[in-house]
């Protein structure tokens, strides 16, 4: 069994820029990247797409793996020890907090691991329909993130469809109806589950229709490699009637499923299960304990949003582990009853 001060889970832009950040700062991190956790190969969600626009530092966009390749060999560089095992099991009960790998999980072995400090940035995973012809045109016209993709040129003047009924719903719709030429929203009920507020904006705007009692049943498209789709089967539940539509863009807008089954029953969760934070910072209900990105952020979900809160997390950590090895109590980390964040008092890092 190793110990380290500081350990991290994950692997996309909030795991990796707080390994830079600790790594900096000379405490050694370690970082499990994860193999094929969740599904997701190591470098989280940005290695399932192409092109990345909205990421500042690259005017011409980068591609989502090379930017995540670009993030390793950063966090590498200043002496993050990066290891490709996927974490099974934590024990964050005491410090210092254990935690185990997928190959010696029995309750017999040993954790493979001990630390002072745990970054959990496991991220949060876009829900999947698995549509007839979904695979195919992942990405190639089926997307979960209108904000990341809907300005991209295949979208531009074309019918674009949202699947979804809640406020994320209706936010994408609207957003895309900048660029589509129509978005129609696909609601499987016969009310929308958005906020009235938003449902109201929702079905009073000029480019979309809302679809009430419809579901997707199938996207149709080229037949070529990398062929883009071009056409939905949509089917009225009450009726039973399917046909198809011209569509050029698909955007599930359907919930994400943060990592955070490990921590369940350990540290507080609220109700879709995305980890709380104290509102500004990156600390759990575990003391030694720091949530970032995606999986807890069910608002934003983004790559920029997530490398910050990675720093925020970074910056915690190594605040709290520095007033742990000189026994001073940690009362700046409290946060006050009206649930603003403290001042940032103290920042050894700078
Ligand atoms: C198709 C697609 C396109 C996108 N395009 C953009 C875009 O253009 N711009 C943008 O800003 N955002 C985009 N996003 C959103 C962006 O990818 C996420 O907001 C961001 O990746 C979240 O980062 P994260 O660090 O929280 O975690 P993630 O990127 O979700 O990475 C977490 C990773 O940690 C690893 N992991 C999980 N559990 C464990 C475990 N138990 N042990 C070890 N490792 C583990 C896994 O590899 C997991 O994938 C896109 C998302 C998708 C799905």
């Amino acid at each position: 069994m190793v110990h380290s001060k500081v350990v991290i889970i994950g692997s996309g832009p909030a795991a990796h820029t707080a390994a830079i950040y600790l790594s900096r700062a000379e405490l050694q991190p370690v970082l499990y990247e994860g193999m094929l956790a969740n599904g997701t190969a190591a470098g989280g969600q940005l290695t399932t797409t192409t092109d990345i626009e909205n990421f500042p530092g690259f005017p011409d966009g980068i591609g989502g793996g090379e930017l995540m390749e670009n993030m390793r060999k950063q966090s590498v560089r200043f002496g993050t020890e990066v290891i490709t095992e996927t974490i099974s099991k934590v024990d964050l009960s005491q410090r210092p907090f254990k935690l185990w790998t997928e190959w010696s999980d029995g309750p017999e072995d040993a954790p493979a691991r001990t630390a002072d400090a745990v970054i959990i940035a496991t991220g949060a995973n876009a829900r999947r329909l698995d549509l007839p012809g979904e695979e195919k045109y992942w990405q190639n016209g089926i997307s979960a993130c209108a904000v990341c993709d809907g300005a991209v040129p295949i979208f531009r003047n074309k019918p674009l469809f949202v699947i979804g009924g809640g406020d994320s719903a209706a936010e994408e719709a609207m957003f895309l109806a900048k660029y589509g030429s129509s978005v129609t929203v696909l609601v499987r009920r016969d009310k929308l589950r958005a906020s009235k507020a938003m449902a109201n904006r929702l079905l009073a705007h000029p480019k979309v229709t809302v679809r009430f009692n419809s579901v997707a049943t199938q996207v149709l498209g080229e037949e070529k490699p990398n062929g883009l789709m071009t056409h939905l089967k949509v089917k009225n539940v009450v009726s039973g009637e399917e046909e198809v539509v011209d569509a050029n863009g698909l955007f599930y807008a359907v919930g994400h499923d943060p990592a955070t089954a490990l921590f369940k029953g350990q540290i507080n969760l609220d109700e879709e299960s995305y980890i709380v934070t104290k509102p500004g910072t990156s600390y759990t209900s575990v003391e030694g304990v720091f949530a970032c990105g995606d999986v807890q952020d069910k608002r934003y979900r983004q790559a920029i949003t997530s490398a910050g809160s990675g720093c925020i997390a970074a910056l915690e950590a190594e605040k709290f582990i520095s007033e742990h090895e000189s026994q001073e109590p940690a009362n700046e980390t409290e946060v006050p009853a009206d649930g603003n964040a403290p001042e940032y008092k103290q920042n050894p890092l700078l």
